[in-house]
């Protein structure tokens, strides 16, 4: 009998010390204007790395990597309860190592990369010297990688890169990017495509403009064009043909990640909305006494429960058998619930602030934003539902009787009698 749904001790202190830690010394960098990718600026070094210092020595940086990496090898279970602590603070993933989308760059060079890949770009990487981007999307077309045009062709020793991507996060801060093109536009639909190094300096890549999502003051969602970029052939990133597997594993670790980030947002707005719902005044009390207030947080709680618990079973599941192939099914669901349950108690929380609320001295507005965004990025909410769809729907394939299935009162009335009858004839016989 397995189950368990209690931290261990010496694990829960570690939490403990980041709550403080994360509450006091890194949630007020986000307030400052600086940017935690900003690798290259000395002002954000000088405050960044003495906190980073300190998570090094506490033995939690970047624990969602094996110690061959430099991390603890915690699992995703822990890392997940970690998260929920990281979640709503800008800085905090950054200073404890395990930020978006370094973490996934870094885990596909770990797995796919070659000994002087590793050593040239993970090693610097998991240090947080340097950041990355990854660069999949482009203008005329995200959800379907089908349509993706970008071209690597082969001339010599290296390799050309013509295209357009859109929306690769932290272009503008990155060392180098991960780029994903066409090499072999007649192979089967998932063998068309290979993943490049490509450092940011490399004569033709240009950043046209950095987009920001609605509400930022500064945009990193960088809109890039590589115009006839040359890259040597051992800037591959693992097999000719094999961008597609890799992405795979690359973005299921990064949805995870995603969905514990904000199952910590939603444990916020709904501190925040049941902090207000006590103190907001009314004639006779507080507006917590009013039921359709309670509603409110109850579904909120209720809702962020579920999710939590589906999110920590997703992430044991991950850890029980290494192969994110084996909990597609379930990354995906989290996926598509997660800029609902985002989504809707960011809604409740604003709207139990009032006209505070709406307004650009609380944050909630940004979550709202936020809740959506995790509706698009890494893929829309209807593609996940698809894939949640398709895997479910396996196990039934056989299935052929679209008139009588099993669930037919019908037949299972005369399965029952099938069974029964001769037990019954035998019972009488025997009176
Ligand atoms: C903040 C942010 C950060 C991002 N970071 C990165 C990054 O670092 N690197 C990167 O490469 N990309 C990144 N992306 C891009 C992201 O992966 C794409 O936005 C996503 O894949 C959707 O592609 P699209 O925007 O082109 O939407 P489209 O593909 O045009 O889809 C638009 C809408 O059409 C509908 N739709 C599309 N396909 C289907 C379908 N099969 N079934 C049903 N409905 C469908 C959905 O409603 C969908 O929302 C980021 C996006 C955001 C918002």
């Amino acid at each position: 009998m397995a189950w368990d749904f209690e931290t261990d001790p010496k694990f829960q202190e570690k939490l403990d010390w980041m709550e403080e830690f994360v509450r006091e010394k890194v949630e007020p960098l986000g307030l400052l204007g600086i940017h935690p990718y900003d690798v290259k600026n000395p002002r954000r070094n000088a405050l960044v790395r003495p906190l980073q210092e300190e998570v090094k020595a506490r033995g939690l940086w970047a624990c969602h990597l094996g110690p061959e990496l430099g991390g603890q090898g915690y699992g995703q279970v822990k890392l997940g309860l970690m998260n929920e602590i990281l979640g709503g603070a800008s800085f905090a993933p950054i200073v404890f190592g395990c930020q978006a989308p370094d973490t996934g760059n870094a885990e596909i060079i770990a797995h796919y990369g070659t000994a002087e890949q590793k050593t040239r770009y993970l090693q610097p990487l998991l240090q947080n010297e340097i950041v990355s981007a990854f660069s999949m999307t482009e203008p005329q077309g995200g959800s379907d990688p089908t349509s993706f045009v970008t071209s690597a062709r082969q001339d010599g020793e290296e390799w050309v890169i013509d295209g357009e991507k859109w929306f690769s996060t932290n272009g503008k801060w990155a060392d180098f990017l991960i780029v994903m093109a066409v090499t072999d536009p007649d192979a089967p639909r998932h063998e068309r495509m290979s993943m490049f190094i490509v450092p940011v300096d490399t004569p033709g890549v240009e950043i046209i403009r950095n987009v920001g999502v609605y509400g930022q003051e500064e945009g990193s969602e960088s809109y890039i064009r590589y115009s006839g970029v040359r890259v040597p052939a051992d800037h591959l990133l693992g097999e000719r043909g094999g961008a597609f597997a890799i992405s795979q594993t690359r973005l299921g670790g990064g949805r995870v990640h995603h969905a514990m980030r904000t199952v910590g947002n939603c444990r916020r707005l709904l501190d925040a909305m049941s902090r207000r719902a006590v103190s907001r005044k009314t004639r006779t009390g507080t507006i917590a006494d009013y039921q359709a207030v309670q509603m409110h947080i109850a579904d909120s709680y209720i809702e962020l429960e579920q999710f939590k618990l589906f999110v920590l079973k997703t992430a044991w599941m991950i850890d029980k058998y290494q192969d994110y192939r084996k909990v597609r099914k379930d990354i995906a669901a989290i996926k598509a619930l997660m800029p609902k349950v985002y989504h809707d108690i960011a809604h409740r929380c604003i709207h139990i602030h009032g006209s505070l609320g709406v307004s650009n001295e609380m944050p909630f507005v940004g979550s709202l934003i936020g809740s959506m965004v995790m509706g698009i990025a890494d893929g829309p909410t209807e593609v996940h539902k698809v894939t949640v769809a398709k895997q479910h729907l396996r196990q039934y394939r056989d299935v052929e009787d679209a008139m009588f299935p099993d669930y037919s009162l019908i037949e299972r009335r005369a399965r029952a009698k099938d069974m029964y009858d001769p037990v019954e004839d035998f019972m009488e016989a025997a009176e």
